[in-house]
């Protein structure tokens, strides 16, 4: 069960370089897609200098429009294992169908559950029973016992190692991709055992907006932050409006260090 009632001790989810739900703060960052096999070990290596934990980087893109670039899918894996050969950094990328779950696993450190998957009982349970660390994101317009009966699924495998994520709502507001809810990272911490990890990309689809909600997710207590971080955001694949350079990722990290000294 996700209950805190039920378990006291918190969880803590652990792949590799990963620690999501202990003292420090996890920090998964990298591209919203690999693109090539330079770009993703690259940035992989400044990530990994500027205090990043884990990597991420999307092979299966769950896009919006079936024109939109669908992701390098194996070769994608490839990629990213080679960026972990390089660094020792976990890998975390989404697995989007059950039949993809035993080559997700091969390759990746944790399987991410997209928004748009949160409410997929088949692939849920799949990821339950890879027995990998599960990322889950909550969908864009679901509520909060609904994103924590979806872990109930993957917990329900006996596999208690999963990492409860908040990438924002769907509301009226039209400023930002999405609402960012950073209430739910209070609300989901005494609710549940679980580990939870606040996405500013998605949360905001803005660049500018990313590092101050990065800061505000920390001082609310988040275990972690997943972020997205290219060379040329402009030039992106995908989701480069809300992606931030390198240089604006060491800011962000040095600003969510002194906001994790302070509470
Ligand atoms: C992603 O992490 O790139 C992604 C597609 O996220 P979400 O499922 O939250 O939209
Ligand atoms: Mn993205």
């Amino acid at each position: 069960r996700a209950s805190s009632e039920l378990k006291k001790e918190r969880t803590v989810v652990r792949a590799r370089s990963l620690e999501i739900g202990g003292k420090a703060i996890g920090v998964i960052a990298g591209p919203c897609s690999v693109e090539s096999e330079e770009q993703i070990v690259s940035l992989a290596i400044k990530l990994k200098a500027l205090g990043a934990t884990g990597l991420r980087g999307g092979a299966y893109k769950p896009r919006t429009s079936p024109y939109s670039f669908q992701g390098h899918k194996v070769e994608g894996l490839k990629m990213l294992a080679t960026a972990r050969a390089e660094t020792g950094l976990a890998i975390v990328t989404e697995v989007m169908a059950p039949e993809h779950v035993p080559v997700v696993a091969e390759y990746a450190d944790v399987l991410q559950i997209g928004a748009r998957n949160m409410q997929n009982y088949q692939l849920l349970t799949a990821v339950g029973d890879s027995g990998k660390p599960a990322f889950l994101k909550r969908g864009m317009s679901a509520t909060m016992d609904e994103f924590l009966l979806a872990a109930e699924y993957i917990l329900d495998r006996g596999n208690d190692q999963v990492i409860l994520c908040e990438r924002g709502v769907r509301t009226f507001e039209e400023h930002t991709r999405f609402t960012l809810p950073l209430a739910s990272v209070p609300y989901l911490q005494a609710k549940s055992h679980l580990p939870v990890v606040v996405d500013p990309s998605h949360g905001t689809g803005k660049a500018p907006l990313v590092p101050p909600m990065a800061r505000a997710a920390i001082a609310a207590g988040a275990d972690g932050l997943m972020v997205e971080v290219h060379d040329d955001p402009e030039h992106a694949m995908s989701d480069g409006a809300q992606t931030i350079t390198p240089e604006a990722f060491a800011r962000m990290m040095a600003e969510c260090r002194r906001v994790a000294e302070a509470v």
